[in-house]
């Protein structure tokens, strides 16, 4: 019996019916194409047909005319990767997989972000590095209200034990389904904002980290609205209130050595390490499009916010784009949290990109900048802020050769289009109507 019999075994012992096979879009939407269980084993070998439209599709849903990908013509094959297979709802029948999307000759489509994600991560093992991602959600937990504003689900205080028994209900709900969907999580909290949570998942390879987020946002939606409730990924949900964040952690090892401790450099960074976050600062104004794929995405991005809107690093400091956070007593590895990425990401494109940076950094060998102490705004001398709205962030992607080269014209210049397209669709918005228009983020609005 092959390993994919096996698979539909084990599944079908589970009480599995259905397979959702997911894939993510230039605006970080969760696209889907599902299959029944009998025809899994022929996905995995032929996948699933779709168009390449779904990457010219606006943040909010329907097709961007503009978009040189908006045709009529074409078509690819969604392949589910079944070594990822997870339950999303064993209750109801369904599992879930990630998928690469192909060209019907069995190529990886070249605009794929999931195949670029893995392109970048051999080219990172090939110059003799290891990394390891994880990555942080935070959401909201809210009522609809008739008007479309946002009403908090749970009460509470920032941090508050008051919130977790006002939510433990909730909670707990949210808890057993990342269990039952065999999520690991290492912890979950009430976060700063009103009804704001924050689940923190374990350091993985990273290609599993990015799937992770999205599993583990389809569980949490899933969670939610079984108790009637809506969660929003969004950025911003209120304007006033602290926004949410989708910080990824990173490690790194070169030649089995951990390159962000035990060195004689600042923060006990070694040579590499220094190389490596002396070079995501150079990188950062063209990677914070990756991780920010909104218009709102940039109204988070504001200082005294710990969202770190600064193009700098600290030693555990929150305002700045990359925060060292030094090796612990217990000897576990320094992680470097990259902050200014938000839920909107597409975590391939992301953390592709940061691979990527990360093999060009460590091959030029950049100075680093001294590390800021303190508020970087408060600073006589500010650092520069990332770009401050779509727009901008749209002109740095595209004048990023790193991603360029990285990505072939075809992913980067269709990835361009997409965030000019959500320059256009907020351009003419008050900021009020920007956070209206994704206030249920990733839910959208109906196509017109
Ligand atoms: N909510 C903050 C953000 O927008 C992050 C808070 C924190 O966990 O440091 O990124
Ligand atoms: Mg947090």
């Amino acid at each position: 019996m092959s390993g994919e019999d096996e698979l539909v075994l084990e599944l079908s012992r589970r009480g599995v019916r259905y397979l959702a096979v997911t894939w993510v879009n230039h605006t970080g939407s969760t696209l889907v194409k599902t299959v029944s269980l009998p025809h899994m084993e022929g996905a995995a070998a032929r996948g699933l047909g779709f168009s390449p439209v779904s990457d010219a599709f606006t943040a909010t849903g329907g097709i961007d005319p503009e978009q040189s990908l908006a045709r009529p013509d074409g078509d690819l094959r969604l392949v589910p990767d079944l070594g990822q297979v997870a339950i999303l709802d064993e209750t109801l029948g369904w599992a879930w997989a990630p998928g690469d999307r192909r060209e019907r000759t069995g190529a990886a489509y070249s605009a794929d972000q999931r195949s670029f994600c893995r392109r970048q991560l051999e080219a990172l093992a090939g110059a003799g590095l290891v990394m390891r991602a994880g990555f942080e959600l935070e959401w909201v937990v809210g009522q609809e209200t008739p008007d479309g504003t946002f009403r908090p689900a749970v009460l509470g205080s920032p941090y508050g034990a008051d919130r977790l028994v006002d939510g433990l209900d909730y909670v707990s709900a949210v808890a057993e389904a990342l269990d039952r969907a065999s999520v690991a999580w290492l912890q979950v909290h009430p976060e700063y904002g009103p009804a704001q949570f924050e689940v923190s998942l374990p350091p993985a390879d990273p290609l599993t980290a990015a799937d992770q987020v999205v599993l583990a946002k389809l569980v949490i939606q899933r969670a939610t609205s079984k108790l009637g409730l809506r969660c929003s990924f969004s950025p911003v949900v209120e304007l006033g209130t602290v926004g949410n964040g989708g910080h990824m952690h990173l490690s790194l090892e070169q030649g089995g050595v951990p390159v962000l401790s035990g060195g004689d450099g600042p923060g006990g960074l070694r040579p590499a390490g220094q190389a490596v976050v002396a070079g995501l600062l150079h990188h950062l104004p063209g990677l914070v499009p990756l991780g920010c794929a909104l218009g709102v995405s940039y109204l988070r991005l504001v200082p005294e916010t710990w969202s770190a809107p600064f193009v700098a690093w600290g030693i555990e400091n929150r305002e700045a784009a990359l925060r060292l956070v030094p090796s612990a007593v217990d000897g576990a590895p320094a992680t470097l949290e990259y902050k200014t990425a938000d839920l909107s990401a597409n975590p391939y494109l992301l953390v592709g990109g940061i691979a990527a940076a990360i093999v060009e950094s460590i091959a030029t060998g950049r100075p680093l900048p001294a590390p800021v102490v303190g508020d970087p705004g408060q600073l006589p001398q500010p650092p520069d802020r990332v770009p401050v709205n779509v727009s901008q962030a749209a002109e740095a992607l595209a004048a990023s050769e790193l991603l360029r080269d990285a990505m072939g014209e075809r992913l980067h210049d269709t990835l361009v289009e997409s965030r000019q397209a959500e320059a256009r669709r907020v351009a003419s918005l008050t900021p009020e109507q920007s956070v209206a228009s994704t206030r249920w983020w990733p839910f959208g609005e109906d196509p017109a």
